[in-house]
């Protein structure tokens, strides 16, 4: 996941040939001192703006409804107690304080007042803009699957994961107290892609390796980590070599993988297959995928079937022109004729991209088309075990995949503090095969597997 920088082949042929729409741009502000940017979403693609903007002139407005930013590729690291919370997230504040032109709003966007130029936040309060950058990332997708919402954990926001983690030590507590309950130590991952790819293999670490020295009374044979895909591989986007390494890492670790199986139903500490194998879980944890953020269904603008909002080749909405859809929640061109996956990488470059033609359109130039440079993808398994296809043909697997993955988590997060902490963790779980933080945390203390509804959320 390599950090995009501004990319001078974004010039391309779109000046000589620029869109008559484009070009004229009407009610587009003209010049930088004045000119007010919002941006929605201080996550990859929203700070890459920010970034952009730099010593330009121009006011910038993160908006976010969370206080810090979170570096998402390691949140299953926070939900296995291997890093804490706030080695993962950044505070905004820090980030604009030394930032005289750009400031932050803490706020929950419900939507745009087009005519107006304004931002719509749940508090009832307005931020007006000249241009528009929405970045709002994505959410889980449970595919309406009957029960998922409910009684799964899903690993997409910090709470997520620190409500992983309170379970999960909520259940060893229960095994110790109770090993006969059903399943009670079972812990079933839904979804084969990088994201249970990595929680399975995380939980296989922390439930083989470091369990018994707190829980020496547990039954060594008690502990079960399922994970359950649909298709008949694991990790689609990586090359067929890369995903058969996975499968046999993940076995060897004893992670029990079940792939060409769908999960049809997840009830009170239990999953369905699709095959009507029924099998108890203590907890169940859903990677199977992600929908753009809810804020793209409600702007009236157009959107994919995913969801995710339609853009112009430049990035912006069809019917607004001052108006850019970055990261998750935009489906950005791909140079396949597709559109960019959602990861970090075409989150960082679209918002790149994006402040790239904010600049020109201030500065009275047309804009430029979005090319997206794929730099490559990993995933990590555990210790000493990775997958990398860096592009060209050059794939790594084991230890070397393993290093690189490290080196480039620990380059790309947020914050010297943040870096350092994460390295002395991470050096210490090596050296001791211990895990960090463990303490019981958050709403999810006391259950066993129901989900609380959240604040403003109804309950069932
Ligand atoms: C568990 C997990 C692991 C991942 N691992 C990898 C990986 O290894 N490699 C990789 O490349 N990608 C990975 N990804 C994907 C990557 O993190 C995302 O693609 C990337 O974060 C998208 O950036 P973004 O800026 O579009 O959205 P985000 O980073 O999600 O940021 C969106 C921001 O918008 C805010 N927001 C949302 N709605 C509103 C609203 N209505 N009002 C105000 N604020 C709002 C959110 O609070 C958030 O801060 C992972 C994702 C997850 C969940």
């Amino acid at each position: 996941m390599p950090m995009a920088t501004s990319d001078s082949s974004d010039s391309a042929a779109r000046d000589l040939h620029p869109s008559p729409r484009l070009q004229q741009s009407p009610g587009v502000p003209r010049a930088a001192a004045g000119t007010h940017v919002v941006v929605v979403g201080a996550g990859f693609a929203g700070l890459a703006v920010m970034n952009g903007l730099e010593d330009t002139g121009i006011k910038v407005t993160l908006v976010d409804r969370h206080y810090y930013t979170t570096f998402q590729p390691l949140l299953y690291q926070v939900a296995t107690a291997g890093l804490d919370a706030g080695d993962v997230a950044f505070s905004a504040r820090a980030l604009v304080r030394h930032r005289q032109w750009a400031d932050f709003r803490q706020g929950d966007v419900t939507g745009v007042d087009w005519e107006g130029r304004q931002v719509l936040l749940s508090d009832g309060d307005k931020v007006p803009y000249d241009f528009l950058v929405l970045a709002a990332g994505a959410v889980t997708n449970y595919f309406g699957v009957e029960g998922a919402e409910q009684h799964a954990l899903a690993i997409y926001t910090l709470d997520d994961a620190l409500a992983v983690r309170s379970r999960l030590y909520h259940q060893l507590e229960a095994a110790n107290a109770n090993p006969d309950r059903d399943g009670v130590l079972t812990f079933v991952v839904v979804g084969g892609g990088a994201t249970g790819v990595e929680m399975a293999g995380a939980l296989a670490e922390l439930l083989q390796a470091s369990l018994f020295r707190d829980y020496p009374r547990l039954d060594r044979g008690l502990p079960r980590v399922v994970l359950v895909e649909r298709m008949d591989h694991l990790l689609t986007a990586f090359d067929k070599s890369l995903r058969r390494y996975t499968l046999s890492e993940l076995s060897r670790r004893g992670v029990e993988v079940r792939l060409g199986e769908s999960v049809a139903k997840i009830g009170e500490g239990q999953v369905v297959l699709g095959s009507g194998e029924v099998i108890q879980a203590g907890v169940v944890v859903w990677g199977a995928g992600v929908a753009a953020s809810p804020l793209a269904g409600k702007l009236g603008a157009r959107q994919t079937v995913a969801g995710r909002l339609v853009v112009e080749d430049d990035l912006r909405l069809s019917d607004h022109p001052e108006v850019f859809a970055v990261g998750d929640i935009a489906a950005a061109p791909d140079p396949s004729g597709g559109v960019t996956p959602q990861l970090a990488q075409p989150a960082i470059q679209t918002g790149a991209h994006a402040a790239e033609q904010i600049k020109r359109l201030v500065a009275g130039e047309s804009t430029t088309q979005f090319r997206y440079h794929d730099k490559g993808i990993m995933a990590t398994i555990g210790r000493h075990a990775a997958v990398a296809q860096l592009g060209k043909g050059i794939d790594l697997r084991g230890t070397p995949a393993w290093i690189a993955w490290l080196a480039l988590h620990l380059l790309t997060l947020l914050g010297a503090r943040n870096r350092l902490t994460v390295l002395v963790n991470w050096s210490w779980r090596y050296l001791s095969w211990s895990k960090g933080p463990r303490l019981i945390v958050g709403a999810e203390t006391g259950r066993l597997t129901r989900k609380e509804p959240r604040a403003g959320q109804q309950s069932d």
